[in-house]
């Protein structure tokens, strides 16, 4: 189920429980569980993973990896080369700190709506995105599709780019790219919607109009379970969230108002 637009406006009170404090006492739920980083998980090793889509904000994403390294956990960040933060100075140094902290990082791949909405190449966004990160010496093998609106809105999979990862997804009819990408020969080993698993649990899914809450997974033992949990959507506290509301409304009436006359 898509988001519904009173969420969007209200997620500081019906976010209410996606503070810092309710992850840990999430992650505090893991402690009888074997949790690895993707690619560990991918090549059968474990029995549970934490991956984190870090759409739009690396701050929370430093957090929440704080948190798991704190209880001895690996989790696994793909960051997203289409999002402002990519062309942050202290982007490359963040993620290696997410590395150094004990997790993979992974490649967050919006290559078709790189193509088709902003008509970059696909081929050489991968090979420079990638040679940023394994040229600071940060290790990436694992890539995952972004569900960026634009999919939505024009009925593509950012995984049609890639040969062999390219089934057409319900929803997406759009499969048509200009190139098709060999994952191998950009060293990348896995994708994470293609990884063996019994139970998925994703917060960007809505149950009864509310954001689903990892605290009310079930965890099922002997289940390989996948467990997504987005940074963005995460906060220190509920007055954080209504403060990151408020200019998130200011920057969007500033945008609607006309430019200054010169
Ligand atoms: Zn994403």
């Amino acid at each position: 189920m898509r988001e519904p637009l009173s969420s969007r406006l209200l997620f500081p009170w019906t976010e209410r429980r996606f503070t810092y404090a309710e992850y840990e006492r999430f992650l505090d739920r893991l402690a009888g569980r074997e949790v690895v980083p993707l690619r560990e998980f991918a090549h059968g090793a474990g029995d549970l993973a934490l991956r984190h889509d870090v759409d739009s904000r690396l701050d929370s994403a430093l957090r929440l990896a704080e948190f798991e390294h704190a209880r001895g956990l690996r989790a696994t960040y793909f960051v997203l080369h289409t999002a402002p933060y990519w062309n942050d100075d202290d982007f490359v140094p963040r993620v290696r700190s997410i590395q150094e902290l004990g997790h993979e990082v992974g490649f967050h791949n919006d290559l078709v709506t790189l193509e088709r909405v902003h008509g970059g190449d696909a081929r050489a966004a991968l090979e420079k995105a990638l040679a940023r990160l394994r040229g600071a010496g940060i290790e990436v093998t694992g890539a995952a599709a972004h569900g960026s609106p634009w999919c939505h809105r024009l009925g593509f999979h950012n995984n049609y780019v890639f040969a062999g990862w390219d089934e057409p997804v319900p929803g997406f009819p759009s499969t048509e790219v200009p190139q098709k990408l060999d994952p191998a020969e950009f060293g990348l080993e896995y994708e994470a919607y293609h990884v063996p698993h019994d139970v998925y649990f994703s917060d960007s899914s809505f149950v009864h109009g509310r954001r689903a809450h990892p605290a009310d997974l079930p965890l099922q033992p002997g289940k390989r379970t996948i467990v997504l949990v987005h940074p963005c959507h995460w906060d220190a506290s509920v007055a954080a969230k209504a403060r990151r509301l408020a200019s998130k409304v200011a920057r969007r009436t500033r945008a609607r108002q006309p430019a200054p006359r010169r």
